[in-house]
């Protein structure tokens, strides 16, 4: 498997939008987060290979990634030009997010309240997880590294941070397999897709760009899913051999589990940067659903797929009813941080309000538009009817 830092293929346009986005990431001597950036690295060339092998079935293509020297939460996808004799794929995350989500997991297992039938919580101490409020960029914020002194707890933190990482690429990825990038070339005028950006100036574009983040949203929960159980399943076939590493056991020793584990993470990495409120009413000028509705679509899409995929072997009822408690304690778990109350008045705002079915609706209308077009892109898999 190749990991190296230094693209396979590239053209002169996406070395262009490289070299505007901060260009790309290859990891300096001794310089503190490398490690975890290198772990991170890794792990994101093992998708790329499963993707490239597995998922681009009906129009296969190389599948280049990188890390982009940027600190904001931002990510984008490219594809070249369609008559491009050399066609290629490529998923640019920025670096910063991914000290952030490491950042967040760590200071959340560095209290003792929080997971406390992980390792050893007497290790760390109440004040270690401290953080005066959610963000989406630690390194702007200041907030510095803080790992928990437990090794296991450490280990089962850096997981958590690795599935929502693993979230943001196969987003990415969802983007360029249903045909969206080159939807966006084609249809659009755009060079590739961005992720972060001003939605106001899209004028009627806005519900079919987020329309696309829903699909790209629904595209990754499905592939988190299917790592998630096939890492499930490798684990708990070779549990003897994971008596040492109760870290990762506590993830993936049982499927159930394993799909809390890996919502909690997701819902974690959307309240980054949730405001706390559901507004209908600025909806219109985002880019993307707003994360409440983002990660208030976790659960049904997950319930979704465990109803029509048997494969999974776990109930949709069961998920549902243990997902009340996961949301629950990813509440908790801010308010320990933040060393406040709970509070969950996003999610319930959201919850009651009937104006997301509205939202929802629009959404699916767009979709029944765009999607015989999006059709004629498609990388691999069928789209969603
Ligand atoms: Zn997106």
């Amino acid at each position: 498997m190749d990991y190296s830092f230094f693209l396979r293929r590239s053209n002169p346009e996406l070395d262009a939008i490289l070299e505007v986005k901060g260009g790309l990431f290859y990891p300096p001597e001794g310089d503190e987060p490398a490690p975890l950036l290198l772990y991170t690295h890794q792990r994101l060339a093992g998708l790329r290979s499963w993707a490239e092998n597995t998922l681009y079935d009906k129009r296969p293509c190389p599948i280049e990634f990188g890390l982009i020297c940027a600190n904001e939460l931002n990510a984008f996808a490219y594809t070249s030009k369609n008559e491009d004799p050399n066609k290629l794929d490529f998923i640019g995350i920025n670096i910063g997010p991914i000290g952030t989500l490491y950042n967040i997991f760590h200071r959340i297992l560095s209290v003792p309240d929080s997971f406390s039938e992980i390792g050893n919580p007497d290790l760390e101490t109440k004040d270690r997880g401290a953080l005066p409020y959610l963000t989406t960029n630690t390194r702007q914020s200041g907030f510095e590294f803080q790992f928990p002194n437990c090794p296991i707890r450490q280990q089962f933190a850096s997981e958590l941070a690795q599935i929502a990482i693993e979230f943001l690429f196969l987003h990415e990825l969802g983007h360029l397999r249903n045909g969206h990038v080159d939807f966006v070339r084609q249809e659009m005028s755009f060079d590739y897709l961005p992720e972060a950006f001003d939605g106001r100036g899209m004028r009627n574009a806005n519900l079919i760009w987020q329309t696309l983040e829903f699909d790209a949203d629904a595209a990754s929960l499905v592939l988190c899913a299917a790592q998630a159980h096939t890492r499930s399943r490798i684990v708990s076939s070779n549990i003897k051999d994971y008596e040492s590493n109760s870290a990762l056991k506590a993830i993936y020793e049982n499927f159930e589990t394993t799909m809390q584990m890996v919502s909690y993470s997701i819902y974690i990495a959307f309240r980054l940067f949730d405001l706390s409120e559901w507004s209908w009413m600025n909806q219109p000028n985002l880019s993307h659903p707003s994360p409440l509705f983002r990660l208030g679509s976790i659960a049904p899409t997950f319930f979704q797929l465990f109803s029509v995929k048997p494969i999974y072997e776990t109930s949709p009822q069961l998920y549902m009813t243990n997902f009340e408690q996961t949301l629950y304690r990813a509440e908790i778990d801010c308010g320990l941080i933040q060393g406040t109350e709970p509070d969950p008045r996003g999610i319930y705002d959201f919850a009651n309000s009937p104006q997301r079915y509205d939202y929802l609706h629009q959404l699916e209308a767009c979709w029944k538009e765009i999607r015989p077009l999006l059709n004629n892109y498609v990388r691999g898999g069928n789209l969603a009817p």
